[in-house]
């Protein structure tokens, strides 16, 4: 049977990076569909106040990096755009603890430490994992917080996906052996999460994509899958039908493809609605368990600032340090750059109320 693809993959984030890049290898034909756009330094907002450059908001015509779903009792942060979540990631690649592996869901299967270790490795070196130089105000005070409460030692700088080299300079590529794109060195003024308008985030397209790219795969931005049929069979044996529409167009435009196999990496605010949308309608033999055990990082963001005019807490790397407080807990000092204030909404005080509207009428009552 004659295919578009060997291999369609659904989403250009790290799932679909990483696999676009080692099926190309392998010598398929692979195409990778993106809803968001192929976003460059030139696109990204200097501050989060230029919403219009920030957000995915398609119902205001809005087409940024950056989307933000709320729930009745917790928020998603995601990103949209060819490189998915690496565009407004913070840059910091930890590696999970014993404990991780050891989660009875899935310790049963293998020793997942010493099976995923090599693995580990090698993202770290496609993503140019390198210690954060230089603590800046936040983390400064984080490390003095370490100090106080007897946690030095469980004070350390991050590993970010930055390069570092000389601040401004633009360099040959420093990680590839001259095959990768060239790369600028961090210039630390926090823009991470807005998308780094200086060359020096290792996003995945400077990596994974890139070579994926070189090796032939096709990248289609601004394009988002709305069905994965079957073809001739119902089990997918002989390939799939995959529908999609554009994504950012004015005027409805719509295509589809056919291929051998699908890889779902839309990230879970993506593949997960998809999934349970195609279980109804197309692929109703998908397993009962699709949306089941969906958690979240059990991250709490919480706003601090400082009437202190002389400290500047937006310098430096996006997360530059993390201080392990417990087994299972972490502090880490985030900062956006100079300007980008949206956050500030944060320290709005937290209030409850039985719906969006009462809640916001009881904030602006506390204020009073
Ligand atoms: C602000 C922020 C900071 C973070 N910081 C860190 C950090 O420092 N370290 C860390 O390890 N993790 C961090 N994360 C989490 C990390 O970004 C995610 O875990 C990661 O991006 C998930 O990868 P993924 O491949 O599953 O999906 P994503 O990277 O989210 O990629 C999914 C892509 O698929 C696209 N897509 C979705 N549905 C469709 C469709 N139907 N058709 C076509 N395209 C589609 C989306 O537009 C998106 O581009 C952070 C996340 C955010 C939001």
């Amino acid at each position: 049977m004659q295919y578009d693809f060997d291999y369609v993959v659904i989403g250009s984030g790290f799932g679909g990076s990483v696999s676009a890049l080692r099926l190309s290898e392998k010598g398929y034909k692979v195409l990778v569909l993106e809803k968001g756009k192929w976003l460059t330094a030139r696109d990204f907002p200097k501050t989060n106040w230029n919403l219009k450059k920030w957000l995915w908001l398609p119902a205001l015509r809005f087409y940024g990096l950056f989307k933000l779903t709320f729930f009745r009792h917790v928020a998603v942060l995601s990103g949209v755009g060819v490189g998915g979540g690496s565009l407004v990631y913070a840059n910091t690649l930890p590696v999970p603890k014993a404990k991780f592996f050891q989660a009875e869901t899935w310790a049963h299967l293998a020793d997942w430490e010493s099976e995923l270790a090599p693995f580990y490795q090698t993202a770290l070196t496609m993503m140019g994992a390198t210690p954060n130089p230089r603590l800046e105000a936040g983390d400064l005070a984080l490390q003095q917080l370490a100090k106080d409460i007897g946690k030095a030692e469980h004070f350390q700088p991050t590993n970010v996906a930055v390069y570092f080299g000389k601040p401004g300079v633009t360099e040959p590529d420093p990680y590839f052996n001259g095959q990768g794109p060239a790369r600028t060195g961090c210039n630390f003024c926090g823009g991470c999460m807005l998308g780094c308008r200086f060359n020096s985030k290792n996003t995945l397209d400077k990596n994974y994509l890139y070579f994926a790219q070189k090796n032939g795969a096709r990248v289609q931005a601004e394009t988002e899958v709305y069905d994965v049929m079957p073809l001739a069979t119902s089990n997918g044996t002989h390939g799939y039908r995959i529908k999609w529409r554009a994504a950012t167009a004015l005027h409805e435009t719509r295509g589809e493809y056919t291929t051998r196999g699908v890889i779902f990496a839309g990230g879970v605010m993506g593949t997960v609605p998809l999934l349970l949308q195609l279980q109804r309608t197309s692929l109703p033999h998908l397993s009962e368990k699709v949306g089941a055990g969906i958690r979240t990082n059990s991250e709490s963001l919480i706003g601090v600032t400082t009437f202190d005019k002389q400290k500047v807490f937006s310098e430096g790397v996006a997360i530059g340090s993390i201080l392990h407080t417990d087994e299972h807990s972490h502090l880490e000092p985030v900062r956006y750059s100079a300007g980008s204030g949206v956050w500030r909404l944060l320290m709005s005080p937290l209030v409850q109320g039985r719906n969006a509207l009462v809640r916001i009428a009881n904030v602006l009552g506390d204020l009073i």
